[in-house]
């Protein structure tokens, strides 16, 4: 294991990353909410192979749950965090308070319009431009850096790439595949709220993806006939609550496309027993 560097305050990482970059090395960050697991280690491992000093983030963003929401609740483990991320050669760890973060309450807010429109905009109000604000103060503290965020989030990698584009901000946005359980569940700090039951069952979720996939692979061009199919295979898991969508949508946009044709995301939210879980699969149609 090698040494790790322990930032609390933004100056203190500032300072590591503008040291480094002096140094001539590239700094790599991996924003987390930390109750890190693989799908978490693949993007640091990835940071740690691409460049010279990675550093992980760990904050749980208060500016990102809505009222009702898991904040309280969201697994926390920061001891073993640490250890993992010193195992696998992170240089550092950037674990500030809430207050250090957000000594006043921000007056900013961000809107992604047209990518914030759907999904997951729909139905977490305030998350995606929670999840900006957040974005937007890493990348204003780490610097010039590559930033590597999870596929599995498809949205929120839609809008972070956006929003690093729209500010010319200095930060190479690196998307990395979901990685998964062998029965098809998508790696998920939040999978620690199932059941064993609800745990086995949340497996469908990934096979309603394959399922629409599949459709379209099969030469299906009509949303909603990929849609209904999705519905119907989410329907054979009894433990599945409320359906927040199962959907095909333009994988840049966010937009729906009729008929299906380019590059397509499926992407599918659900409520299984305390837990939603969201996950999300590629399809392509040639034009
Ligand atoms: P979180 O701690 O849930 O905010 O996630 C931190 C980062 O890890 C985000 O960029 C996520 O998209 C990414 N991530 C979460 N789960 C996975 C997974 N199963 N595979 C790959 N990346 C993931």
């Amino acid at each position: 294991m090698s040494d790790i560097g322990l930032l609390h305050t933004v100056g203190a990482a500032r300072a590591f990353c503008e040291a480094a970059r002096a140094r001539g090395e590239t700094v790599g960050l991996v924003p987390t909410m930390g109750a890190l697991h693989d799908g978490h280690l693949s993007l640091l491992r990835r940071s740690v192979a691409e460049t010279g000093v990675t550093v992980v983030s760990i904050f749980v963003n208060p500016l990102q749950f809505g009222a009702g929401e898991d904040l309280d609740a969201y697994p926390r483990g920061f001891d073993d965090d640490v250890r993992r991320c010193a195992v696998e050669g992170a240089a550092a760890v950037f674990a500030p308070s809430v207050a250090e973060m957000y000594p006043q309450p921000p007056v900013l807010s961000l809107d992604f319009g047209e990518l914030s429109a759907r999904l997951e905009g729909a139905r977490r109000p305030g998350h995606l431009g929670g999840v900006g604000v957040v974005v937007a103060k890493l990348f204003a503290i780490i610097g010039a850096c590559r930033a590597y965020f999870g596929e599995k989030d498809w949205q929120q990698l839609a809008v972070v790439s956006r929003l690093a584009a729209d500010l010319s901000l200095p930060v190479e946005v690196v998307g990395c595949p979901t990685v998964r359980e062998p029965d098809g569940l998508a790696l998920s700090s939040r999978n620690a709220y199932l059941g064993a039951a609800e745990r086995a069952a949340a497996a469908v979720l990934h096979g309603t993806l394959r399922a629409g996939a599949a459709l379209i692979e099969a030469g299906e061009r009509r949303t909603a006939a990929v849609e209904a199919a999705m519905a119907e295979v989410l329907a054979t898991e009894p433990l599945v609550g409320p359906v927040d969508y199962a959907c095909v949508v333009d994988a840049a946009t966010l937009a729906p496309r009729e008929p299906l044709a380019g590059e397509l995301r499926l992407l599918v939210a659900a409520h299984l027993g305390a837990a939603r879980l969201i996950d999300n699969l590629g399809a392509t149609v040639p034009t």
